[in-house]
């Protein structure tokens, strides 16, 4: 270091009390270390942090520490999924429903119909021979082609 530092001497540093980067002068040095510094703006006396990146110097401070927003109540995946089908069952047409037969090869967007579950939409093709569908009971992972 070429600047000797010593007790009196002014030394930019953050201020834990004003939250940002200010003049403090040197109140107290171990050796080379700076101990305790004096803020120059508000004359809160404390010890000395080293700047640190802003992104470290909030870390620590803990400003960054998220406050979990409170979570919604969890939505009944099988109440969203009866809700979606309903809202999609006028755009339904039974007459264009395909069997579902597990050899077959569906798209996505597919009306079929299943033997026990009734009117499907396809939402989800799994590459090679998986789909899933929307039933009234909710969603389903189905076998296909
Ligand atoms: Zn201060």
């Amino acid at each position: 270091m070429s600047t000797q530092l010593s007790a009196g001497s002014t030394i930019e540093t953050r201020c834990t009390r004003c939250n940002g980067v200010l003049n403090h002068t040197i109140v107290a040095m171990v050796g080379e270390k700076i101990v305790r510094v004096e803020c120059s703006t508000c004359h809160g006396v404390h010890a000395y942090h080293p700047v640190k990146t802003p992104r470290e110097a909030a870390a620590a401070k803990g400003a960054t520490k998220k406050t979990a927003a409170p979570r919604k109540t969890k939505v009944d995946p099988e109440a969203a999924a009866r809700a979606e089908w309903a809202e999609l069952l006028p755009g339904m047409d039974s007459a264009q429903a395909i069997p579902y037969d597990m050899t077959r090869v569906y798209r996505l967007k597919n009306l079929l119909s299943h033997p026990n579950f009734g009117l499907g939409i396809v939402q989800l093709v799994i590459v090679p021979n998986k789909i899933d569908v929307l039933f009234q009971d909710g969603k389903k992972r189905l076998r296909c082609g």
